[in-house]
């Protein structure tokens, strides 16, 4: 037997608990790792607490990411002993995830572990942040931002996408502007290498259709106003990558950017990334991200307090990452 996090239907809702599983439970894939890492990504929070609906099957096995070591595999390209991570891939909506001793998934889901990360620091970065290394490629393939003249916005900067944004930005020669709601994270988020700040509420009211122009490029977790203002201040030829929602998931924003500017707006999305854009990403990551800082922005918990987490991730109360410590 062992734990897993697992979200079923009660009264016709669907409801999380901790249930025991053993191996014939899980789904008949051809790869079985055992897992010793996973993570919590806002999506994980919404999916544990109820407050959306990630899961589409049920009973599900949460956790949109994990990270562990082959134990037997059907497939030639998987032997016992690899050590492997898993980001995506419908984990959590269609696909049983990663909060679990054991897992078995398809072969093609499978990354291997980079040679510069430990399981724990794979985990350390986990979906948000890779997804703040897919978005930082999107704008250096857009190819039209310089490093250091003009400013870089990362919107939601205290949470996980936005710290590993803010000091991949910051390594990478850009000047990163962080826009936050909590104030006494400025320190915080001067170490990951912000230099200048906005307060959330500034680009959460409604604003005109053209702005000033302020930013060379963006990293938006927020997404609504917050995103419409964004795209409204950014320069002629920037560009804005959206990953997020956690300000609401509208839009209400004019066209004037794009066709007055030729701003580009560019969506980011991790979960079906080709394997060529992950391992870019992961190159990304493995070349600017100073491990220091990676440990600095990172907590570990265990996965007991998943149903605590759960609610703060989406009270925007957790600040960087949680790596979940699943034997625990
Ligand atoms: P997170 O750690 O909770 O970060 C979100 C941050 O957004 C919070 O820390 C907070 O930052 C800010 N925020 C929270 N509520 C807000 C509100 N009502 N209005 C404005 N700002 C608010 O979550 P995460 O795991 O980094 O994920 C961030 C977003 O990206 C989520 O919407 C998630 O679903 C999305 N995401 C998308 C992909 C993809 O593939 N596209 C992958 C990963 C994540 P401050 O306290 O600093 O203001």
């Amino acid at each position: 037997h062992f734990r897993a996090l697992v979200i079923e239907e009660r009264d016709g809702k669907p409801v999380s608990g901790f249930k025991d599983l053993t191996l014939s439970d899980l789904p008949d894939h051809d790869v079985l790792v055992e897992v010793l890492f996973s993570t919590l990504n806002y999506k994980d929070g919404l999916a544990i607490s109820g407050k959306g609906r990630i899961a589409r099957r049920l009973p599900m096995v949460a956790g949109v990411d994990l990270a562990g070591i082959v134990v037997s595999s059907r497939s030639p390209d998987w032997k016992p002993g690899d050590k492997v991570v898993v980001n995506g891939w419908g984990m959590s909506e269609t696909e049983w995830g990663g909060y679990t001793r054991f897992q078995r998934l398809k072969p093609e889901w499978l990354t291997r572990l980079p040679d510069a990360f430990s399981l724990e620091q794979s985990m350390a970065i986990g979906t948000a942040g890779y997804t703040a290394a897919l978005a930082i490629d999107a704008l250096e393939r857009w190819g039209k931002i310089k490093t250091g003249d003009r400013e870089v916005l990362v919107t939601g900067a205290a949470g996980g996408v936005g710290s590993v944004a803010v000091t991949l930005l910051a390594r990478r020669g850009y000047r990163v502007t962080a826009s936050t709601g909590r104030p006494e994270t400025h320190d915080y988020l001067a170490t990951l290498g912000a230099t200048a700040f906005v307060d959330r509420a500034e680009l959460a009211a409604k604003g005109g259709a053209l702005q000033k122009e302020r930013w060379a490029g963006a990293i938006d977790s927020v997404g609504s106003t917050t995103l419409a203002n964004v795209l409204a201040q950014t320069v002629q030829s920037g560009a804005v990558a959206a990953c997020g929602l956690a300000g609401g998931a509208d839009l209400p924003a004019t066209v004037m950017p794009h066709i007055l500017r030729g701003v580009a707006l560019l969506g980011i999305n991790s979960v079906t990334a080709p394997h060529a854009e992950r391992d870019k990403a992961w190159a990304i990551l493995a070349e600017s991200l100073e491990r220091t800082l990676l440990a600095a922005l990172t907590t570990v918990e265990p996965l007991s307090n998943l149903p605590q987490l759960a609610e703060d991730i989406v009270a925007g109360k957790i600040r960087g990452r949680v790596v979940i410590d699943v034997t625990r």
